[in-house]
């Protein structure tokens, strides 16, 4: 059961209780709601030196959505849930509309100056293209959030994708690959990893892929991670135990190409990308203690604990700490998208680049501005929502119009959009 954030009246972060506590808290009048989003009541009361247990902020960054989880290590319970889905490419596009906008003003009625492209200072080290530094920002906004609201004591996340370690000289001895084991499921990573998550031999993807001998073990193949490539079904059954001479006699650069990316060793390096690096480098200046994982050991910790493969699960599954039982029975992810602070462009313009409106300089009216939710009570029926506002008295509410006279906020705005689903 996902709890409730609770904080005391000098906004101490304490213990998270149940929703039927925070409800018979609110109902009684001794707290009030603090937060939407996550949800977080403050009691009106100070707690002298509360005992609180310390909690674990885990994080499984992705490309395109982060998983969020926060766990009791003590307990087991994951107290909170969410899913940050990022930006990513609304910045790239942003950013290239910009640059087309500020060109074709600094190009209009000038003289003819001379090319300028080389003239640039090298980029600092450690620069990450603006997409990706709006994730790493997303989630340290997301660990300082967490920490105001509930007693978070230490972070986990998943740096790389396969532990070396863990395998033992993959290139040298044979490995276990089979799944059950652990060294099986970084075996299986590393392999993804070495073999571009596609068919070694046609090069199929997004399909289940299979272990496959390259040499067949019944041909005095060996258990050497060289030896071991990824081949889709239909690829695995047609060759069977044939020969890889044999089978590839036809497709003599295919052959080439496998003994050559077979013997190539992966390095260690190329399983931690630049991004969660960088995330992990900037999640230690919290001081907060930063325990580390691999993707194989959070497949394998879900798969043990036959947990569903969401990003929230996978979150909760990071690192040695994971506790041996998960409770997530009744565990509703909060889901929570990156949507930006709005633009300073004051000029709309449509889909050629013509000017078609333009902003008023003021970013709030009567007290709201775009992105609050806010409940309002009309004549025509109850409405909750993000709004967009507009300078003159009626806000857009999804597609009506409603004048700020029946609304209340519920959440301030502040860069993200949340959907709360219900447990069921
Ligand atoms: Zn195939």
């Amino acid at each position: 059961m996902s709890k409730v954030f609770v904080i005391d009246s000098e906004r101490k972060p304490l213990d998270p209780v149940h929703p039927g506590e925070a409800r018979l808290l609110l109902k009684q009048g001794k707290a009030s709601v603090y937060r939407m989003y996550p949800f977080c009541i403050i009691l009106k009361c100070v707690m002298e030196q509360p005992e609180v247990t310390p909690l674990r902020v885990k994080f499984d960054p992705g490309s395109k959505t982060t998983g969020i989880a926060v766990v009791n290590d003590a307990t087991g319970e994951v107290v909170f849930a969410a899913e940050l889905t990022h930006r990513g490419q609304a910045i790239k596009s942003a950013l290239d509309d910009r640059r087309a906008v500020r060109r074709s003003r600094r190009q209009r009625k000038t003289r003819y100056r001379k090319p300028r492209f080389n003239n640039r200072k090298s980029t600092k080290k450690g620069w990450l293209p603006p997409s990706l530094e709006s994730r790493i920002a997303n989630i340290l906004t997301w660990v300082q959030r967490l920490s105001r609201y509930c007693p978070i004591a230490a972070i986990s996340m998943e740096l790389v994708k396969f532990d070396l370690q863990q395998i033992e000289n993959p290139e040298v001895s044979g490995v276990q690959y089979q799944q059950g084991t652990l060294t099986g499921y970084e075996a299986r990573e590393y392999l993804l990893e070495k073999w571009n998550r596609q068919c070694s031999y046609c090069g199929a993807k997004d399909v289940p892929l299979q272990i496959e001998h390259i040499q067949p073990r019944a041909r005095g193949g060996t258990n050497r991670i060289s030896n071991l490539c990824l081949a889709c079904e239909p690829c695995n059954t047609i060759k069977g135990t044939q020969d890889i001479k044999d089978f590839l006699k036809k497709k003599p650069d295919v052959l080439q190409r496998i003994q050559a990316q077979a013997k190539a060793p992966l390095k260690d390096a190329t399983a931690v990308s630049a991004t969660r690096w960088a995330l992990f480098e900037r999640l230690q200046e919290t001081g907060l203690p930063v325990e580390c994982g691999s993707g194989g050991l959070t497949k394998f910790n879900r798969t043990t604990r036959a947990l569903p493969k969401t990003h929230w699960c996978d979150a909760a599954n990071v690192g040695k700490s994971t506790p041996i039982v998960l409770h997530v029975v009744g565990v509703v992810p909060l889901l929570i998208k990156a949507t930006g602070h709005g633009r300073r462009k004051m000029c709309v313009t449509d889909a050629y680049g013509f000017p078609k409106q333009h902003k008023e300089r003021k970013e709030s009216f009567l007290g709201y501005r775009t992105g609050d939710v806010v409940k309002a009570v009309t004549p025509k029926g109850t409405f909750q929502g993000r709004i967009a506002i507009r300078h003159r008295p009626s806000f857009r509410l999804g597609k009506v119009d409603i004048h700020p006279k029946y609304m209340r906020r519920l959440h301030r705005a502040d860069g993200y959009a949340y959907t709360q689903e219900r447990s069921a």
